[in-house]
């Protein structure tokens, strides 16, 4: 691989991940934005209505920084329900709390905590999500059993990530976008080439979407299904503890 990520021992990948998220946290919002021509907007509306969140529902969203899902779910969940945001890091999570308060969104907690250690009783959620967070966690099994472990029996839980591009051509396309001009936009954008070269190689190193969905099995999911978006650049996995 191009800038040897992937043999980053576990603490040092942990301190890394803080240091890329504290860097561009600032700046995140508008680079989503930007690096993505806007449509994770629709990748998200895509996982949100799939979660299908109803009224009195308790939510949480595990990774959430800036609260972009969280948000919808307040909506959703109404006033009878309860949705908490977590993130494992402080500046995400004040950008997160800053962007609530600006769309007056009220009564949503906002928990420090790490997704591989879940600080949240067994059984407690109807629905769990993660958005593009997993890639960035270290265990990332231990973080799929910590979320199993909260969901109630029936719960759902969602993985909203980058996945593996379905076409050669598509793949091909996009391996240069990440290496090359996304590096470059990270640096006119936000003066900060290095974060966004972190961020292309972990898309790359991601599992794909079959390994994911053995992933999600593995830690006691059942009927996981895969829906692919954007020629499979982005794809959202589901599954339900039973
Ligand atoms: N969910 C939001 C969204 O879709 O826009 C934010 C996604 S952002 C790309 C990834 C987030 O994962 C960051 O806020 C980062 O702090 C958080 N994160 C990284 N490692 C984590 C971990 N081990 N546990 C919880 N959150 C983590």
């Amino acid at each position: 691989t191009h800038f040897g990520y992937e043999s980053v021992p576990t603490a040092e990948k942990q301190k890394r991940v803080a240091g890329v998220f504290t860097s561009v946290a600032g700046s995140y919002d508008i680079m989503n934005d930007l690096m993505s021509f806007g449509v994770h907007r629709i990748w998200k509306r895509f996982a949100i209505d799939l979660a299908g969140v109803r009224p009195g529902e308790r939510v949480l969203d595990v990774a959430g920084g800036t609260g972009d899902l969280t948000r919808e779910f307040a909506r959703l969940a109404g006033p009878r329900g309860q949705v908490i945001l977590t993130d494992i890091n402080a500046a995400m999570l004040n950008e997160g709390r800053r962007a609530l308060a600006d769309r007056g969104v009220v009564g949503v907690p906002l928990v420090q905590a790490n997704a591989e250690k879940l600080p949240f009783a067994e059984a407690s959620f109807d629905c769990i999500t993660i958005s593009f967070g997993l890639r960035n966690v270290t265990d990332k099994d231990a973080a799929l059993r910590s979320m199993k472990r909260c969901l109630k029996p029936g719960g759902r839980l969602l993985v909203l990530e980058f996945s593996k591009p379905q076409s050669e051509l598509l793949g091909k396309v996009y391996d240069q976008y990440s290496f090359r001009l996304l590096p470059l936009m990270g640096q006119l954008v936000a003066r900060d080439a290095d974060s966004y070269r972190y961020l292309a190689e972990s898309i790359r190193m991601h599992p794909d979407q079959e390994t994911l969905k053995g992933m999600m099995q593995d830690a006691g999911l059942s009927r996981v299904q895969v829906y692919n978006m954007t020629g499979g650049i982005v794809a959202v996995h589901r599954g339900f503890r039973l």
